[in-house]
């Protein structure tokens, strides 16, 4: 199969909304990553969207809807919580975890009787929604296991042969996936995956908001976790990455005592003076690094890093996004100085 490049034009646009009404997956812009789309009641496609990303048949696909008014439709209990939180979050990048109806398919919600809904803010992403009709199940559009994808030439190079078509809508605004949460009582919700939306953002609409300690720490073979995607070893690039907590005099003697070949650095914006072995960085504040990170971690690969070490960024706000894929990309292996 061919994958067009499609472009961020209405012709484009009404013609990849047709595809994906077809039964076809599309690589789709998002404000946080680009998804793989497809018609989330229709158990063909979807299986489609498995197949291309090698996904485990029991991570589930989060559901992408227009308007959050469009969730009734295909979810049996919709909290009063969750009115709230969408009047305050969403277009937006957070993700509710509801009860699903009969209009979404074991297949789509990973085997669980609940589904993931979230109302994506890019004018793109948006109009596909309304123009194919469709609830649209969309995962990031990478390979299971890489780096998710941030810009339309990821999504090529990850999907090219797999997939009708990709949608060009430009560098993913977020660069992290949307912050998925649970409701854990009448005024409490639960973060199974952090991103833009965090908890200090929650608690302005919550009583209360608590981390799944899964967030931070490696889930045990055959443990039970909130959310699939916990279990899995995610978001690696090729080389192995190392995440330091340090100060930057600290990090840099690490680096020099551990250099050599095919040895990398991914350090903050700012670090760079008086840093003298190879290294990219990731911006200077936990916004800029959630926008870079994956971006930078594919730039690593390509210049054929095989260990990074990479400065552990803050965990406050959106920090905490970031450090969660870092961590993972690192199989949780942290060194503390
Ligand atoms: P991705 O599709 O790559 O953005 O990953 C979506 C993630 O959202 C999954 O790996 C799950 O961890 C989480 N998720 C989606 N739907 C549900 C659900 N119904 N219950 C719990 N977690 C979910
Ligand atoms: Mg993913």
């Amino acid at each position: 199969m061919e994958t067009l490049l499609l472009k961020n034009n209405i012709d484009d646009i009404k013609y990849a909304a047709r595809l994906i009404r077809d039964g076809q997956v599309v690589g789709i812009p998002t404000e946080t990553v680009y998804g793989l789309g497809a018609d989330a009641s229709n158990e063909e496609a979807v299986g489609k969207v498995f197949a291309a990303k090698g996904r485990p048949a029991d991570n589930p696909l989060i559901v992408h809807l227009a308007d959050f008014s469009d969730a009734e439709r295909y979810t049996s209990m919709i909290p009063a919580l969750a009115y709230r939180l969408a009047e305050r979050f969403t277009p937006g990048p957070l993700t509710m975890v509801m009860p699903k109806n009969e209009r979404i398919p074991m297949l789509t919600s990973g085997g669980l009787d609940t589904v993931g809904i979230r109302v994506p803010s890019h004018p793109v992403m948006h109009s596909i929604i309304e123009q194919s009709g469709c609830a649209i199940a969309a995962p990031s559009a990478n390979r299971s296991g890489l780096p998710s994808p941030t810009s339309a030439e990821h999504v090529m190079r990850d999907m090219n042969g797999r997939i009708a078509a990709v949608v060009d809508g430009g560098q993913s605004e977020f660069g992290v996936e949307s912050t998925v949460i649970s409701f854990d009582g009448e005024d409490a919700v639960r973060i199974l995956r952090p991103g833009a939306v965090t908890r200090e953002m929650l608690l302005e609409v919550c009583g209360e908001v608590v981390i799944d300690p899964a967030i931070l720490n490696e889930v045990g073979e055959g443990e039970k976790v909130a959310s699939p995607g916990m279990k899995y070893k995610h978001y690696s690039p090729k080389a192995d990455i190392i995440m330091v907590e340090s100060q930057l005099g600290d990090f840099t003697s690490l680096v020099g005592d551990n250099y050599g070949d095919g040895v990398y650095a991914l350090i903050f914006d700012g670090d760079e003076a008086g840093f003298p072995y190879r290294h990219l960085t990731y911006g200077a504040d936990s916004s800029m690094q959630a926008h870079w990170l994956f971006q930078r971690l594919r730039e690593l690969d390509d210049m054929g890093a095989e260990k990074v070490y990479v400065r552990a960024p803050s965990t406050d706000g959106v920090g905490l996004a970031v450090y969660n894929r870092l961590i993972r990309a690192a199989g949780f292996e942290v060194i503390r100085i």
